[in-house]
């Protein structure tokens, strides 16, 4: 490698502001990306782990932006909460879920990730009242993810949303359980319908027998307080049986389907079964 010196201090600066500059510029094409019309939902089943059937699919947002292709959710997200555009963006998400799920089968249901901002705003449920009615899309066949690392503080707030979104008839799903720092006191203190795994409990669980008595005990957890469990990021038959021996209700991962723009009749897996 060439030495530097002196040159490189001179070379880190510009190449920091750039990185700045890049993430202004990016914060604020969000702002009308809606507009422009470079969001599109994909769909990923989640399925029974025994019968490989699919009771719905998740709503996973891809944004294609004009000059970088591609940009992933974990980056733009998190730059859509600091500068308010989850607002627009999470309302075109439910509605497009919505509306892209009333032409499914009627007993599949659809999962739309809801960011804690935009869930924390008082008119949240009269937002999702309103694009049910205007889709159709009967409200047992939409089930809002919630992350719970982004469940910050107030639990009773966040508790009076939840309830009021419930009392529509909409499930609630608590996403990437286990790695926040206060799972269990979420769960005590907020209505929720579905856990879902966390991927790296997953993961692990062939491994790790730290991990399996971990999944042993949320699968037991959610039997006596009928919340149903999903497991996320199962990759291969391994993860699958673990988490069929479990109980697990449902699954989730690339074993059984990779999110795509379209809705399949029947998961891959599945067609090479029957
Ligand atoms: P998430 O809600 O936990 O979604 C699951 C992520 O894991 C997705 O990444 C999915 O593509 C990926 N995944 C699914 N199966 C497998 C597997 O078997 N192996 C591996 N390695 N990965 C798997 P994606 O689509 O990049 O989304 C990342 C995160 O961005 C999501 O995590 C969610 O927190 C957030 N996100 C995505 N769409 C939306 C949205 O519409 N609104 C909000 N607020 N957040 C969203
Ligand atoms: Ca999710
Ligand atoms: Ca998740
Ligand atoms: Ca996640």
């Amino acid at each position: 490698a060439k030495r530097r010196g002196r040159g490189q201090v001179v070379r880190f600066t510009p190449g920091m502001r750039e990185a700045d500059r890049q993430r202004a510029q990016l914060e604020s094409d969000l702002q009308s990306a809606v507009e422009r019309d470079e969001f599109r939902l994909h769909f990923q089943p989640i399925v029974n782990p025994e019968t490989l059937s699919i009771f719905g699919y998740e709503a996973l947002l891809r944004w294609t932006h004009p000059m970088r292709g591609p940009v992933s959710p974990a980056e733009f997200i998190p730059l859509a909460e600091a500068s308010g555009a989850i607002g627009p963006i999470g309302e075109w998400v439910l509605k497009d879920a919505c509306l892209k799920a009333s032409a499914w089968p009627s007993d599949l249901y659809v999962a739309v990730n809801v960011s804690a901002l935009q869930l924390r705003s008082a008119r949240f449920p009269a937002l999702v009242a309103r694009i049910l009615a205007e889709t159709g899309l009967p409200p047992q066949r939409l089930t809002i993810e919630l992350t719970e690392t982004a469940i910050v503080a107030n639990h009773d707030e966040v508790a009076a949303i939840l309830n009021a979104v419930r009392a529509l008839g909409v499930r609630v799903a608590m996403d990437d359980f286990g790695t926040g720092f206060s799972s269990l006191s979420h769960l005590r203190r907020l209505p929720v319908d579905v856990i879902k795994i966390d991927r790296s409990f997953v993961t692990s669980a062939e491994i790790d027998r730290n991990s399996m008595a971990v999944l042993k005990g949320i699968a037991q957890m959610g039997r006596d307080m009928e919340i149903a469990i999903v497991g996320e990021g199962v990759e291969t038959p391994a993860q699958r049986d673990i988490l069929r021996r479990i109980g697990c209700d449902g699954a989730q991962g690339y074993l059984f389907g990779k999110p795509t723009p379209f809705v399949l009749p029947t998961t891959p897996m599945l067609a090479r079964a029957v």
